[in-house]
């Protein structure tokens, strides 16, 4: 894949960079080393300042920032501002609590014949970050924030179609005070992941991206015994059961389903519906999702922008072509409009089957695929026959339902009468084929850190029987 900046409104390609050479590459692999040296030799306090300092930058460069998000990959100018904001308060959290939650513990030294026992975390060293292009700010900060607190450097290879929010994330830290050569970009494309997680200097890896993309670097690095995070696709279900305000989670729905232009990992996809309930859901839905405003997302009327690329378009065409071959019905939108940009309308699909693409694949788009289930039992079914789990919205007034879902449903997150999202104090990541680690919270800065048992004593009797270990 080409290096470019394109405009999804128009499909122009704006600008084009070259690859890093290999002995680019080698050069900035070798300044995160030097980097790191230097950073895990700081304090908490002098990290968080930078981390500050860092975020005073996002808040600054709002306007301009998220204009160039917009420009590269079509998300609203609201949106990208918002993803800024955001970054920034991630930043601030990181900075608050990294400390805390890489504290030293202890543990009862007796218990264990030392006179000191406990556990520590140490940066591992300079880890790879493979990133995507929907939130591209946010994406690669949920990452960069807590493994520079906790000590580590971060080498980001960021999607292609993202070259100069890249390039500005690649400058952020050195300008906001931490060592040059702490948080480096990359401009390579993804034949380049396999050498550079393969050099010895790079440590562990983390990757946001398609299940494709996983399950390529999930094998490089099990081959060179690599620690790995997989952020990977979703296909979320949105339960609506009849004590539900059908009002308020038809509009909830709309709005988990076209988010970023309906291109979000956590995007509600596949929308289960009590038969008690149904019909009317579906008129509520397919109503809300018509009302959205389609167009330049430069505009502050627009809702839903174009598709990133031009191949996403195709993707999620080719995905209603053949539901509908099969006998779906296509409720609203389904069909692009003219002119030029990669844009789809709002779609609802209804009357999918289990040989429909659309029900086990990820629809990375605006469209809805809607399923009645019978029961809570049918719809905790069809939830978890899809092959990925990352995030789960559920809506009902039950208590004992809502008990039931939060036990049962197979995902990184359940949450009950609202849409899921990711906030920097709880964890953040899926099972199945959604991946695996955990990203924010305390789970996701010890992610990249080795968790060192320590053991002090008087003389090396550890009490043990030499012939256990
Ligand atoms: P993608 O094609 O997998 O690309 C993601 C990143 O991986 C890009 O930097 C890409 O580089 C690189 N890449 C692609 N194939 C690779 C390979 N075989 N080896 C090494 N690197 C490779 O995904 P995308 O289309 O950008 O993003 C959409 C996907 O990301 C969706 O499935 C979405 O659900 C998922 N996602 C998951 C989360 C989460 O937190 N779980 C969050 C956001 C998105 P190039 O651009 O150079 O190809």
């Amino acid at each position: 894949m080409p290096i470019t900046t394109t405009n999804p409104v128009t499909g122009e390609v704006l600008k084009t960079f070259d690859a890093l050479t290999k002995e680019q590459i080698d050069a900035a692999i070798g300044r995160s080393v030097e980097a790191f040296r230097e950073l895990r030799g700081t304090t908490f306090a002098q990290r968080s300042q930078w981390m500050r300092a860092a975020a005073d930058l996002l808040d600054k460069e709002q306007d301009e920032l998220g204009a160039l998000m917009t420009l590269e990959m079509g998300k609203t100018l609201s949106a990208a501002k918002a993803e800024v904001t955001k970054c920034a308060k991630a930043c601030r959290f990181y900075a608050d609590n990294a400390e805390q939650f890489l504290a030293d513990e202890t543990v009862d030294a007796a218990s264990v014949n030392a006179t000191q026992a406990g556990t520590r975390y140490d940066p591992l060293g300079p880890v790879l970050a493979v990133m995507p292009w929907n939130f591209p700010l946010w994406q690669a900060m949920r990452f960069a924030a807590p493994a520079l607190m906790a000590g580590n450097t971060g080498l980001l290879k960021h999607a292609s179609n993202v070259p100069q929010t890249a390039l500005y994330l690649g400058e952020l830290f050195g300008r906001a005070g931490f060592p040059a050569g702490a948080f480096q970009t990359l401009l390579v494309g993804s034949d380049a992941v396999e050498d550079i997680l393969s050099d010895d200097r790079v440590r562990a890896a983390t990757l946001t991206g398609s299940e494709g993309a996983g399950r390529s670097i999930a094998a490089i690095a099990g081959r060179e015994l690599k620690k790995t995070v997989l952020e990977l696709g979703g296909s979320d279900p949105f339960i609506v059961l009849p004590s539900a305000d059908l009002d308020k989670a038809a509009e909830v729905a709309t709005t988990a389903r076209c988010q970023n232009n309906g291109q979000s990992c956590i995007a509600a996809k596949r929308f289960i519906v009590h038969a008690e309930v149904y019909d009317a859901f579906v008129d509520k839905f397919v109503a809300t999702m018509s009302a959205l405003t389609v167009g330049d997302p430069m505009d502050d009327d627009t809702d839903v922008g174009p598709l990133a690329t031009e191949q996403g378009r195709t993707d999620i065409e080719e995905q209603v072509a053949d539901a509908v071959s099969k006998g779906a019905t296509v409720r609203c939108g389904g069909v692009r409009g003219d002119g030029d940009g990669w844009f789809y309308p709002p779609t609802v699909v209804t009357d999918l089957t289990t040989d429909m693409r659309m029900y086990a694949e990820e629809v990375f788009g605006p469209v809805a695929g809607v399923y009645r289930a019978g029961s809570l039992d049918e719809a905790i079914e069809i939830a978890n026959s899809s092959p990925y789990g990352l995030g789960s919205n559920a809506w009902t007034n039950d208590p004992q339902e809502r008990d039931r879902l939060i036990r049962t449903l197979d995902a990184g997150a359940v949450f009950i009468n609202g849409m899921v999202t990711s906030f920097p104090q709880l964890p953040f990541g899926g099972v199945k084929n959604s991946g695996y680690g955990r990203e924010l919270s305390a789970a996701g800065i010890r992610e990249f850190c080795n968790l060192k048992a320590v053991w002090v004593g008087e003389g090396g009797d550890t009490g043990v029987d030499s012939k256990t270990e």
